[in-house]
């Protein structure tokens, strides 16, 4: 019996596509140019850190004659230490001089996985000074397009590491791909997709993690490096949290953390051991939307995440100028952590 196979009715996101204007304008840059600047947001994740070591490295490799630095607002934080570029990534804050100097002294600045130039913080005021060619790779909504001169923003694409993989392979071809960039990138499609499991993951996605992997890269050994890095003290605070500072609102089906200064020095805990804390709300089976407010001296910083239909984004925008994705999305608040906690459940409240 012959059996009718289902064809593939998928109508989107296999890859982005780029216009021979964008990859010509591209190319003719890094052909004229001697100094690039690879940037990133403040506060780097994966996606932002695998983004930018990635395409400096292919960079560096296809374009002898160019000086590439690459920088982080904030530098690189300690939980990608393992990644080949860790120790030569600047610090807008702690290199303010050098990043200065190598943004403004650019002849072309790639941005990538941010769509506003608030979002390089430290940063923010010499890349607006800098006379570079500027050119955003990101998949956030809403492009700041008065700030670049070239925007590849596409956010049906599950990470800004997926978009770098297609786009070299657009500007260069397959091979310019090595293992080194291979294992960079492959950690921004593994977090922003939260192990291919999120809403953006997307048959491209797997296309993508599929060329890294052919390159000899590990993704077991990436998978280690990047989920089993407790300290006893951060995991200790986990369970802390959990017992002491969430709340659950049932009726709205809204779970919130709200972790203060003292609680933050009393663990000695940092930002980066609260990254990921926020996905907790979300393993209860009848919570719909969760959040993580961290106080912070004189602000505080919000992350919302969601499962099904609410839009985060949105919420993050209106309530604290914020952004990000429909079910990913953060932002500062200038107001107290009970100011902060008010507003948000207040609007809970009233949706
Ligand atoms: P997280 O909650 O993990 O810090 O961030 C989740 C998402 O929201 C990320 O995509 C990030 O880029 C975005 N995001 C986080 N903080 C801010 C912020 O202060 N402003 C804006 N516009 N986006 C943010
Ligand atoms: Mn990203």
């Amino acid at each position: 019996m012959q059996v009718e196979l289902q064809h593939n009715t998928l109508e989107v996101n296999l890859k982005p596509e780029f216009s021979m204007g964008q990859l010509c304008y591209i190319r003719g840059l890094l052909d004229g140019a001697r100094r690039a600047a690879v940037v990133s947001h403040t506060n780097a994740d994966g996606d932002a850190v695998g983004s930018v070591m990635g395409l400096t490295l292919m960079l560096r490799a296809l374009y002898p004659q160019l000086e590439v630095t690459a920088m982080l607002p904030d530098g690189c934080p300690a939980q990608f230490g393992w990644m080949p570029l860790s120790a030569e990534i600047l610090n807008g804050r702690t290199d303010a001089e050098r990043c200065h100097e190598a943004l403004t002294g650019a002849d072309v600045v790639f941005v990538l996985d941010l769509n506003t130039p608030p979002r390089m913080e430290s940063l923010a005021t010499a890349f607006t000074a800098s006379r570079a060619a500027k050119v955003l790779v990101d998949h956030h909504h809403s492009p700041d397009t008065e700030a670049f001169d070239l925007i590849i923003s596409e956010p049906l694409i599950s990470s800004t590491c997926e978009l770098v993989v297609w786009l070299a392979d657009a500007l260069w071809g397959e091979e310019a791909v090595s293992r080194e960039a291979a294992t960079c990138l492959y950690v921004g499609l593994r977090t922003d997709t939260g192990g291919f499991a999120f809403s953006n993951t997307q048959p491209s996605l797997y296309m993508a993690a599929a060329q890294l992997v052919a390159t000899g890269i590990d993704p077991a050994d990436i998978n280690n490096r990047i989920l089993n890095t407790f300290s006893e003290n951060r995991l200790r605070f986990y369970g802390y949290a959990i017992s002491n500072c969430l709340t659950v609102d049932r009726e709205h089906s809204f779970a919130y953390f709200a972790i203060s200064l003292d609680d933050q020095r009393h663990f000695g805990v940092g930002p980066e051991d609260m990254e990921g804390l926020v996905n907790y709300t979300l393993l209860m089976v009848d919570i719909e939307c969760g959040a993580l407010i961290r106080e912070e001296e004189n602000r505080c910083k919000v992350s919302l995440r969601s499962k099904y239909t609410t839009d985060v984004n949105s919420m993050a925008r209106q309530l604290f100028d914020g952004g990000g994705h429909t079910k990913a999305a953060g932002a500062t608040s200038k107001l107290t952590l009970q100011q902060t906690v008010k507003k948000l459940t207040d609007h809970i409240a009233t949706r």
